[in-house]
């Protein structure tokens, strides 16, 4: 099967880590504690596209996968509250999967002037009550605001905020392969450091790289694909 950012082919990503005997975990769950090798650490950051989430959480759902979704509360694309949103989330949480909150805050904070600790707060306690859970934990958003979210985090334990991890900690990149699909390009960290691949998750996979850390972001994936990068 050609690499492309089809939904058929994503599965098949899936079902090859499985035959070969990769875990795969929920951030949250690496959090607390990290698998044997080989091991994937399967995260999601929804972007604009609640519902490309959805149809990626119900294929992880039928493969007895669980993975980490990070949803946006400031986004002016989608409304977590909004119908379509919401049934989007519902399903996501029904499927088993964690949703974990894709921070902004010290964009928010900076634009509107508030207190950056008071916006994170407010976010946190917003995402559970739709939830009716606890958020366990962020990964920080990229936009084009001129500030990193990211900053902030290289100095500050999530903990201090209600949070037991967030996604950019060291100890997800320690020793492990980094493949994210930012942008619908493949992209690739050994223990931190950029390589020069651009090879998709699957030759990662296939080459039974025993930590990998994936990031694939909802927004590229289609029931056809349109990419074949
Ligand atoms: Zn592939
Ligand atoms: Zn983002």
């Amino acid at each position: 099967m050609p690499c492309n950012f089809s939904y058929s082919h994503y599965e098949k990503i899936l079902k090859d880590a499985k035959r070969l005997g990769y875990r795969i975990v929920t951030c949250g769950d690496f959090a607390k504690k990290q698998p044997k090798p080989p091991y994937i650490v399967l995260r999601h950051d929804i972007e604009f596209y609640p519902d490309r989430a959805a149809e990626l959480a119900k294929i992880e759902r039928r493969l007895g996968v669980k993975s980490t979704y990070f949803v946006r509360l400031h986004a002016n694309e989608y409304n977590p509250f909004g119908y379509k949103t919401y049934d989007a989330l519902k399903i996501i949480a029904s499927c088993g999967h964690e949703i974990g909150l894709h921070e902004e805050s010290t964009d928010f904070s900076r634009i509107f002037r508030e207190d950056l600790a008071g916006v994170l707060r407010r976010d946190k306690a917003v995402l559970e009550l739709l939830l009716g859970k606890k958020v366990r934990g962020f990964s920080s958003h990229r936009d084009f605001t001129g500030y990193d979210n990211l900053a902030l985090w290289r100095k500050n334990n999530p903990k201090k905020y209600g949070f037991e991890y967030h996604a950019y900690e060291d100890r997800f990149f320690k020793g492990a392969t980094y493949v994210s699909d930012s942008l619908v390009s493949w992209k690739s960290y050994e223990n931190g450091r950029l390589t020069h691949r651009k090879d998709c998750l699957c030759k990662y996979v296939a080459e039974r790289k025993p930590r990998i850390y994936a990031l694939v972001h909802p927004r590229g994936w289609h029931q056809h694909s349109y990419h074949t990068r």
